[in-house]
């Protein structure tokens, strides 16, 4: 059998070849368009994924409404053969997202408040527990709700799970009193996580994948997720759910650790000046943005090593699943401004914008002249999305990994690389000091290299 890779695969029309089209599509598209038409298609399935949650939460934009119909429209058999039009759609999108991403986190901020940093218990509390995993703040809300209407918010205590974190930081979700701590790690241990948890297990969206039998009676689905032969409960009616996780064992009280989150731009900005100052004493050397999510492959160990590595008068700012390889750490304070920032799930790198785009107004500097490496991991296709964002904003440089986009042609990618500087992570020994680096390039006016 060949191990070469196959450049493109297209069956979406009548005139496709048995099995697809491989080498060239009939209609004349080439594995380059191909590759660039998927590309598309799997940054808009980003953009939908957080317009979905908006959507959800009453929050429409026409313009993204219309963008996404347009750009799908593109990708049809025979619609458009050009190239650089792709990549321009491709940036468009990036564009489009970072609109959605505001959009997002207006919705949540004028539902559910102005996130604050908090402590997040990881140990248990005395009751019947449900578990909620995936990213949907609304059914979490509309649980926590419907535990408190049937008056059981001392019986049932809820934990969030992976993407989930962040609820806490949200006053009116923390306002509940069922809604206790967080339970386990990023989505890629839930079968061992879900199987250890003893109560009912509520999946809002990914990152879910088929149940084990020691929980699959015990698990429910809501939102977009769905899982065969698992219950889906519709219209946020979480009746059943609370009904089952009272015939479940109670858990005890267990004393855990405890994980901070919440960071947002409307908390972190009246730090920035204190930030500034201590960048230009050269107390804060580097800014890091280490996010993204968690992937079952080895070389997501680069990230757990990196952040070990990096020097103490370096800061790190992250969002989405991936830190749980390294959000346990006490990384300590600068002068008060804490090391580790956790700004939530993969949609509040929103806020790492906002913050960075303020943070080279105020120097005077543009992005790619900041001191700061952007290294992102990705699973799907809101990383993507989150990709063509940076890329829209003209940043340069950025790290990704664990592996090259499987639907780039080599000759795509490529064209990336040389366009926006894209590296592929190696080790972290060979890329810390490069990263470190491009903070001692500044011009000699910069205020940073005083
Ligand atoms: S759109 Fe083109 S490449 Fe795709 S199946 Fe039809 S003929 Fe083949
Ligand atoms: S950050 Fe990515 S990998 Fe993690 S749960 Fe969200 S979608 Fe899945």
């Amino acid at each position: 059998m060949s191990s070469q890779k196959i450049l493109m695969r297209c069956d979406q029309c009548s005139m496709s070849l048995a099995g697809g089209c491989t080498i060239r599509g009939v209609c004349g598209k080439d594995p380059d368009l191909n590759a660039l038409q998927e590309a598309l298609i799997y940054g808009l399935k980003g953009v939908s994924a957080y317009y979905y949650h908006a959507y959800e939460l009453g929050y429409k934009d026409d313009e993204i409404g219309a963008f996404l119909a347009e750009a799908l429209y593109t990708t049809l058999t025979n619609v458009n053969f050009d190239k650089k039009r792709f990549i321009e759609l491709i940036l468009e999108t990036g564009r489009i997202h970072l609109k959605t991403m505001e959009l997002l986190d207006k919705a949540y901020v004028e539902t559910f408040g102005v996130p604050t940093p908090v402590e997040v218990p990881t140990g248990t509390e005395e009751g019947h527990g449900i578990l909620v995993t995936g990213h949907s703040y609304k059914a979490l809300y509309e649980l926590l709700k419907q535990i408190r209407e049937m008056g059981l918010e001392d019986e049932i205590k809820v934990y969030t799970h992976s993407e989930m974190l962040p609820a806490h930081s949200y006053p009116k979700l923390r306002e509940f009193k069922a809604l206790y701590g967080n339970w386990g790690g990023s989505w890629v241990y839930q079968r061992q996580e879900f199987s250890e948890f003893p109560g009912v297990i509520v999946a809002t969206s990914n990152c879910v994948v088929p149940p084990l039998k020691q929980y699959a009676d015990r698990i429910y689905t809501t939102s977009v997720a769905g899982l065969e032969g698992v219950p889906h409960i519709g219209d946020y009616n979480f009746e059943a759910v609370i009904k089952h996780a009272l015939k479940t064992p109670r858990m005890k009280k267990v004393e855990g650790g405890k994980i901070v989150t919440g960071f947002h731009h409307t908390n972190v900005l009246p730090l920035l000046d204190k930030i500034i100052e201590l960048i230009n004493e050269g107390k804060i050397r580097h800014i890091f943005v280490i996010g993204g999510c968690d992937v079952p492959n080895p070389k997501m160990g680069y990230y757990e090593k990196l952040t070990q590595m990096l020097p103490k008068d370096t800061i790190i700012l992250t969002a989405a699943c991936g830190k749980f390889r390294y959000n346990r750490r006490d990384y300590g304070t600068i002068e008060g401004i804490p090391r580790f920032l956790d700004f939530g799930q993969c949609n509040n790198v929103y806020s790492i914008i906002v913050l960075a785009a303020e943070l080279a107004k105020r120097l005077g500097k543009d992005l790619n002249q900041l001191p700061v490496t952007i290294v992102l991991s990705w699973l799907e296709q809101k990383a993507i999305a989150i990709l063509y964002t940076l890329l829209y904003l003209g940043i340069k440089g950025i790290y990704i990994g664990p592996r090259p986009p499987e639907f780039l042609t080599p000759s795509v990618f490529e064209e990336l690389r040389k366009r926006f500087d894209l590296r592929l992570i190696s080790t972290p020994e060979e890329d810390l000091p490069k990263m470190l680096a491009k903070g001692t390039t500044l011009s000699d006016d910069s205020p940073l290299s005083a």
